[in-house]
């Protein structure tokens, strides 16, 4: 025994000591990492570390360069961080790009408002300045936006990423067009597009909104011309009347047909001395909405609808034959499935049929499936309405009345000219437009179009007059895959949907969807480069010529179109194969912005070396299956026939508490810069992985009070790792596997296990699985059971015993592994705790790997320790219940007696030297239990002295001269410090 003067107790506990603080202060922390990020290079030094790892290629939907971002923004990109982190931590290289949408309608409507403000009106701007100014806009918002995305920890290739306006970006995307035009998909035609008169341009189905409107709901009287004699006998010489039903009267004076089912059976009922028509089944209902006819209404003759087809009626107040002819669109109502919700517009024609007679006004030059048995039965594509929504001179009585104010004029006219029955207010879900939010209509203007079900070249042809004219047929491809839409339903099977109703939901929207519209009367954009002949109108949509074009492009830019005449964008005399002639004038129209941002694919994927196409995965909302994940498909297919991309993911949207959506001007929402600001980047991230993102992502303060809590628990848990893992070498002082204590083993068991389950979360992209395991393991494995137990082992131990290296190699390995598990999700908080790791490797945790799934997990062991903890459960329980009787103090005042039987005895037996620490008492005593089933526990006052030292209580204190008031374990350790010196 050493002379020297005895140690002072208090110095001799190991206390935990750690640079990894226990206030997070992550708003003031979190730009210091990112300027470290950004001196180490770090995505340059992560790309390195990837080279020749098989490559992982996550595809950036490009946000719209127009506004700063919002909660959805912010959680978009996020979880595309996870997915392109956790990928490199599993071993792939994994560059990301991000992208930005720039060109469009948001930015040409705001840069308007701006001239406006100033008094300046974009028509005394030449288009270069006007594009110039729009370009600035993008610029800057694109910057802003930059600057938000790295803030929240997202590492990219934020210097260079992609632009749908560089002139790159611009020339590809003119090139994908002279693909389409050269796969015989492209054609210009008259065929009824959405239309907003406000903006005054064609929309695509994705720039479309559906909101509740109120119409004229109006059931008009059609007179039937030809003999209704043909009908049935019963009819002859009777004054006959097809009723229709519309709730959009303003395009009544279009109306050139009517349409009725083949095989549903129609009625002829009397009312006075006329006879009206309507479906069987719609009788009733319509005689007593109209109050026509007698009660019940005196049926004179049944048949099927196909008795009218190609029979005359003439137009309710026109000079102007309606043919009646027969089509399986027509339906009598039943309920819209969930499915076809999707398409709000086919739900809505179903509902609106129930409502209706079973006979549909039709006018082609104003709807979709009125274009389709219009062109069947050659009828005009007749669309007498202008750019602004007003009616055209040779509309009668109406010429010049904006439609949706002539919709009640009309209304009134007819009841005038006694040809309404009934009309009433009616609500339905309507399209408007997603920029200026007004109601849109359909319209029929010249456009330009992607075939949806063309096999053939079939590109533009012209009418007597000379004027282009679509040669569109609705003649089927023979082999249907020929056809864009056969190909696309075809590769859409090929595709891992996540989550599966994915593939529902896309063959829904591609089953249903009519023509691409790719034109836009607008500027922003890439021009579609076509060429007219000025004397005979011949229209060159050549590939040659229009890939002549976007090397232009490539060189200056879109802006070339605009700088540069027609004869200096085509080739050196380039002559019209028509008639000769050698002037040109160009296009004015622009490609629709989809298009644009779906030839991301090719203009990106396939143009940047560290890239490939396909894609492994699109993650977007579920907004994309008309937007992007859409465009993104057709361009896929035009260009190399396939999907471009193997995994889509949707996501959900985010909302507030009660599950309404977020609005500035509700107050409702959340702004991600205000939570940066008070909480940190981290706490969004974690928010983001804390539910289930394939649902819809719920956010208030109360609800990120409750993420920042988490937070908090995850911290205290890595810190208490870090914080005793002071003075660890792990190259001396580990302890072998088989030579640790047997609670450590079971530690490192539980370990292993959450591992695994973290790897299968990450593998399939459930990320609030890897949370949860994290969690519960962080909170109920470690905090509540392990790091409670070894605590005493930790503190008291001396530095370099064993034992206490046994936990410590341990808790290197939990600390090291959370770190990593952390990684994809808290980014700057899962650096924080690598650093403060003893002897890490890499300089960052971004540049490791996941922790390999554990191999050899003890089954056995957890399942034992599993009943251990089943016991200690119940002596806490009545140590609680001891300690509220005021019998103990703290537990180390108690000694606990069990008495159990059989192998729970012999359970309790083995573990006899671990029971005092399981339970955190100072002794523990066994005995045989009377009667076979369970534990009886009871709790008395701990026998001997309170030890100064460890506290644990022992009737051997005062058995050291030297240390008087300490415990014989607390001797045996103060002897190996000193020895230790
Ligand atoms: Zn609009
Ligand atoms: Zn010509
Ligand atoms: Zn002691």
């Amino acid at each position: 025994m050493s002379t020297e003067t005895p140690l002072d107790l208090k110095k001799t506990v190991n206390l935990p000591k750690t640079g990894f603080s226990q206030k997070a202060n992550l708003a003031q922390s979190e730009p210091a990492r990112l300027e470290k990020w950004g001196k180490l290079d770090l995505y340059r030094l992560i790309r390195r570390a990837g080279e020749g790892r098989p490559k992982f290629i996550m595809h950036d939907g490009p946000p719209y360069a127009n506004a700063d971002i919002h909660l959805g923004t912010a959680m978009n990109k996020i979880l595309k961080d996870t997915i392109v982190k956790s990928r490199t931590m599993m071993g792939y290289d994994t560059p990301y790009v991000p992208g930005y949408d720039c060109h469009g309608l948001p930015i040409e409507t705001h840069v308007e408002k701006a001239l406006e403000k100033k008094g300046k009106k974009k028509a005394d701007l030449s288009v270069e300045t006007f594009r110039r100014i729009c370009r600035e806009h993008a610029e800057n918002a694109l910057k802003s936006q930059t600057r938000d995305f790295k803030r929240l920890g997202i590492l990219g290739e934020w210097d260079n990423p992609y632009l749908t306006m560089s002139n790159h970006y611009e020339a590809e995307t003119a090139r994908m067009f002279a693909r389409f035009v050269e796969r015989g998909w492209v054609y210009k035609g008259a065929r009824p597009v959405y239309w907003c008169i406000k903006d005054q341009t064609a929309l695509a189905e994705a720039e479309v909104e559906y909101h509740q409107h109120t119409s004229p709901s109006v059931y008009v009287k059609f007179p039937l011309q030809s003999d209704p004699a043909s009908i049935d006998p019963a009819l002859a010489g009777r004054k006959v009347f097809v009723l229709i039903w519309t709730t959009t009267p303003w395009t009544l004076p279009a109306n050139l047909g009517i349409a009725v089912h083949p095989d549903f059976e129609y009625s002829a009922f009397e009312h006075g001395d006329e006879v009206y028509i309507v479906a069987s089944d719609l009788v009733e209902s319509v005689a007593a909405k109209c109050n026509v006819g007698d009660t019940p209404p005196k049926v004179l003759a049944r048949f099927q609808g196909s008795k009218l087809d190609r029979l005359e009626a003439r137009h309710a107040w026109l000079d102007r034959p309606s043919l009646l002819m027969v089509g399986e669109h027509v339906t009598l109502g039943g309920e819209a499935d969930a499915e076809t919700e999707l398409d709000v517009s086919e739900a809505e024609k179903k509902a609106d049929s129930k409502a209706g007679t079973g006979c549909v006004h039709t006018a082609p030059g104003h709807g979709h499936d009125d274009f389709v048995i219009g062109k069947r039965y050659g009828l005009e594509i007749y669309c007498p309405v202008d750019n602004a929504g007003r009616f055209t001179s040779e509309v009668e009585h109406f010429a010049g009345q904006r439609v949706f104010d002539a919709n009640d004029v009309i209304v009134e006219f007819m009841r005038e000219r006694g040809v309404l029955l009934f009309s009433e207010k009616y609500d339905h879900r309507y399209p408007h437009c997603w920029r200026c939010k007004n109601p849109v209509i359909f319209r029929a203007t010249p456009q330009w179009f992607i075939a949806m079900d063309q096999a053939h070249r079939d590109l533009v042809e012209k009418d007597e007059d000379g004027r282009d004219r679509s040669n569109y047929t609705d003649n089927l491809p023979e082999t249907p895959e020929a056809s864009l839409r056969g190909a696309a339903l075809a590769e859409i099977e090929r595709v891992n949907w996540i989550p599966a109703w994915g593939v529902d939901r896309m063959r829904n929207m591609l089953k249903g969807r009519p023509d691409w519209c790719v034109s836009r009367q607008r500027v922003w954009g890439v021009s579609i480069p076509v060429f007219y002949c000025s004397r005979c109108t011949e229209a060159v949509a050549d590939p040659a010529v229009i890939n002549y074009v976007a090397d232009i492009f490539e060189r200056e830019s879109g802006d070339a179109w605009y700088t540069h005449d027609a004869k200096d964008l085509l080739p050196p005399d380039y002559t019209c194969n028509g008639c000769g002639e050698q002037e040109w004038t160009k296009e004015t129209d622009i490609l629709d912005v989809w298009f644009d941002s779906g030839t991301s694919s090719v203009a990106v994927l396939e143009n940047r070396e560290e890239l490939r196409w396909p894609a492994d995965v699109y993650i977007e909302g579920g907004d994309q299956f008309r937007g992007w994940f859409n465009s993104s498909l057709m361009i896929g297919i035009a260009a190399h026939d396939r999907a471009p991309y193997k995994t889509v993911i949707t996501h959900g949207w985010t909302l507030d508490a009660q599950g309404r959506a977020m609005h500035k001007s509700a107050g409702n929402a959340v702004e991600p810069d205000e939570v940066i600001r008070q909480s940190g980047a981290e706490i969004i991230r974690l928010w983001c992985v804390s539910s289930n993102y394939f649902d819809d992502m719920r956010a208030s303060d109360e609800i990120l009070q409750r993420v920042t809590d988490s937070y908090r628990k995850l911290r205290n848990t890595a810190r208490f790792a870090l914080g005793n893992l002071e003075g660890f070498d792990p190259a001396s002082d580990s302890v072998p596997v088989e030579e640790m204590e047997e609670i450590d083993r079971w530690a490192l068991a539980e370990l292993n296990r959450v591992v695994a389950r973290v790897l299968a979360a990450y593998e399939t992209y459930e990320f609030h699985n890897v949370f949860q395991a994290l969690y519960q393991f962080a909170t109920v494995t470690l905090s509540a059971r392990y790091f409670d137990i070894i605590k005493d082992r930790l503190y008291t131990f001396a530095p370099r015993n064993k034992a206490r290296r046994s936990a410590q190699t341990v808790l290197l390995q939990i600390g090291d592994a959370l770190a990593r598990m952390l990684g994809p999700i808290l980014v700057f908080t899962a650096d924080e705790i690598w650093e403060n790791l003893p002897k890490r490797m890499e300089p960052s945790i971004h540049l490791a790997l996941l922790p390999a799934a554990g191999e050899g997990r003890d089954e056995a062991l957890l399942a034992e320790w599993e009943q251990l903890y089943a016991v200690r459960d119940d002596v806490l329980r009545a140590l609680e219940e001891a300690r509220v009787a005021k019998l103990i103090g703290s537990s180390l005042g108690a000694k606990v007696r069990l008495e159990a039987s059989g192998s729970t005895l012999e359970l309790l037996q083995r573990h006899q030297n671990d029971l005092r620490y399981l339970f955190i008492v100072s002794q523990v005593e066994l005995g045989n239990a009377k009667d076979g089933a369970g534990v009886s526990i009871t709790i008395s006052v701990a026998d001997g002295k309170k030890c100064e030292r460890c506290w644990n209580y022992s009737t051997r204190v005062g058995e050291s001269d030297r240390y008087p008031t300490v415990c014989e374990r607390c001797v045996a350790a103060l002897d190996e410090i000193e020895q230790e010196g």
